[in-house]
C-alpha cells in the first residue's frame, strides 16, 4: 500500500517512509491510497473473533506485505494484549472501555502498535530514531510506555507545564531510559507547533531521523480502527445498523480511525464527534468554514485542542464536503459544568463512573439518540486518571488500579523549556 499527502494526492510514499516521516514534506497528512471493503465472510465471522484476529484481518491490507504477514500477526498479538469490552451503562447506552491497557487510556492501542512497527523499520545502519510527541496528557504516557526500552529509539515528550494532571505527568516523566520529558511554558498547541517545526527543519533532519508518535502518524491512528469492529463483535447483529458511535474528540485521530472503519464497511448508522468547549469542529459542521481557535483549558483536558490535526484526514474522507460529512457525523459540545453534571448523573442513575472524556461521549448520546437508536460511547480513559475531578463530581471514591499506582512512587525528571522551537532544537542536536 502507498500513502498520499492530504495536501497533494500525487505525492505518495511507501509505508516505511510514511511511518518514519510522520508528516509529508508538504505538511500534509498521509492517507492510504485505497481503503479496502471487508468481505461478507468477515462480517459473518466477526462475532467470534478476538481483537488480535480482527486486527490482523483489518490492518494487513495497509501494512502487509511491506511487513511480512507472519511477523505482522505477531506484532498485532503483542500490541492488542488487553481486553476492550463493551459494558452496558443504561438501557440504550453502552461504553466501549478502552482503558484496560498499561497507561489506562485508549492511546495505548495506537502507541503499542506504532512502537512495534517503528522498531521493525529501525534498521537504519545503527542510526537512532528520535520520536517526538506533543501531548495534552495521555499521548505522552502511552507513547513513552509503548516505546520504553525499545533499542535504537529515543522518545522526546513535550507537554504544557501545569496543564496535565499529576498522575498523567508521572506516567511519562518518571521512566528514564530512552524517554525524555520537556515541560513547556505554554499550551498544548505550542508543543504541537514546536514538534511540527522540528519536522520541517531541513538541517536537523539531515543530521537525525526524526519521527512522530502523534496521531498524525498513520501507524498510530489506523490500529485504532480495530476496536470499532471489535465493538460490533460484542453487539447483537440486529443492532448494528441502529448503532450510533459517540467519540470524545480532541485531535480527531480516534474518530478518523472510526471513519476509516466505516469506509471499510462498518455497518453502523452514524457517528457523533463529542467535544468539550473547544468547539471548532461543531462550528465547522454548522457553517462549512473551518476556523481554528486558541485552545481552551477544560476538565476533559486531553481534548483541549483548538486546531485538530486530523481535521485534514476527516475532510479528505468526505471529499472536502461539509454537506457530505453532515450526513454521517454530528457534533455536540459541552462546557465543564455540563461535563461535571453528566459524571454525577451517570453515577447516580447507573452506578457507572465516567472519566471526564467518556462523560462528554455519554452526554452526546443522551441528548442526541432517537428512540430507535442504540448508542456506544468510547470510554477513552480510566476515571482514576482524573481522580480529583471524577471524585468531586461523582461523589464516590475511585479505586486506583495497581498499574497506575506503580508510577506514583517514581521521581519526576523533566527539562523545563520556553515555548520556543530554537531551544528544543539545541536539545535535539
Ligand atoms: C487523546 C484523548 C482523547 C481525544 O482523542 P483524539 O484522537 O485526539 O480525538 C479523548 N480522551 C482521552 C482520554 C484522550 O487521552
Amino acid at each position: 500500500m502507498k500513502f498520499y499527502s492530504t495536501n497533494n494526492r500525487s505525492h505518495v510514499a511507501d509505508l516505511k517512509t510514511a511511518v518514519l516521516k510522520g508528516l509529508a514534506p508538504d505538511k500534509g497528512l498521509y492517507m492510504p491510497e485505497s481503503i479496502p471493503t471487508m468481505p461478507a465472510s468477515f462480517w459473518d465471522n466477526l462475532p467470534g473473533m478476538s481483537m488480535p484476529q480482527i486486527g490482523f484481518e483489518v490492518l494487513k491490507h495497509f501494512f502487509c506485505p511491506d511487513i511480512p504477514e507472519d511477523k505482522f500477526r505477531q506484532m498485532v498479538e503483542e500490541a492488542f494484549n488487553f481486553p476492550v469490552p463493551v459494558v452496558k451503562v443504561s438501557d440504550r447506552i453502552s461504553a466501549l472501555e478502552l482503558f484496560h491497557g498499561p497507561t489506562l487510556a485508549f492511546k495505548d492501542v495506537g502507541a503499542r502498535f506504532l512502537a512495534r512497527v517503528m522498531s521493525y523499520f529501525a534498521d537504519y545502519g545503527g542510526k537512532a530514531i528520535n520520536v517526538l510527541a506533543a501531548t495534552s496528557g495521555d499521548t505522552g504516557s502511552a507513547v513513552a510506555n509503548g516505546f520504553l526500552g525499545v533499542p535504537n529509539v529515543y522518545v522526546h515528550v513535550l507537554y504544557p507545564k501545569g496543564k496535565v494532571s499529576k498522575l498523567q505527568e508521572l506516567q511519562f516523566t518518571t521512566l528514564g531510559q530512552n524517554i525524555t520529558a520537556y515541560e513547556v511554558s505554554g499550551v498544548f498547541d505550542d508543543c504541537q507547533r514546536m514538534v511540527k517545526e522540528a519536522f520541517m527543519d531541513k538541517q536537523l533532519n539531515e543530521q537525525k531521523i526524526l519521527t512522530s508518535a502523534n496521531s498524525i502518524n498513520l501507524a498510530r491512528f489506523l490500529p485504532q480502527s480495530v476496536y470499532y469492529f471489535h465493538a460490533l463483535a460484542q453487539i447483537p447483529r440486529e443492532k448494528w445498523s441502529k448503532t450510533v458511535i459517540s467519540v470524545p474528540s480532541g485531535n480527531f485521530g480516534d474518530i478518523t480511525a472510526g471513519l476509516v472503519a466505516w469506509k471499510m464497511g462498518l455497518p453502523v448508522k452514524r457517528f457523533i464527534a463529542a467535544i468539550n468547549a473547544n468547539r471548532v469542529f461543531a462550528d465547522y459542521l454548522a457553517s462549512g468554514t473551518y476556523k481554528p481557535a486558541p485552545s481552551i483549558a477544560t476538565i476533559a483536558n486531553a481534548m483541549d485542542v483548538g486546531d485538530p490535526s486530523n481535521f485534514a484526514r476527516v475532510s479528505e474522507l468526505f471529499g472536502g464536503s461539509a454537506a457530505e460529512m453532515r450526513k454521517l457525523i454530528s457534533s455536540l459540545s459541552y462546557t465543564d459544568d455540563k461535563i461535571g453534571a453528566t459524571i454525577a448523573q451517570v453515577e447516580k442513575e447507573s452506578g457507572y463512573t465516567c472519566d471526564p472524556h467518556g462523560a462528554v461521549g455519554y452526554a452526546a448520546l443522551r441528548d442526541n439518540l432517537t428512540s430507535d437508536e442504540f448508542g456506544v460511547f468510547l470510554e477513552t480513559a480510566h476515571p482514576a486518571k482524573f481522580i480529583d475531578t471524577v471524585q468531586k463530581y461523582s461523589g464516590t471514591i475511585v479505586d486506583i488500579p495497581e498499574r497506575l499506582k506503580r508510577f506514583m512512587n517514581g521521581t519526576k525528571q523533566t527539562i523545563e523549556i520556553e515555548a520556543d522551537y530554537n531551544l528544543l532544537k539545541e536539545r535535539l542536536k
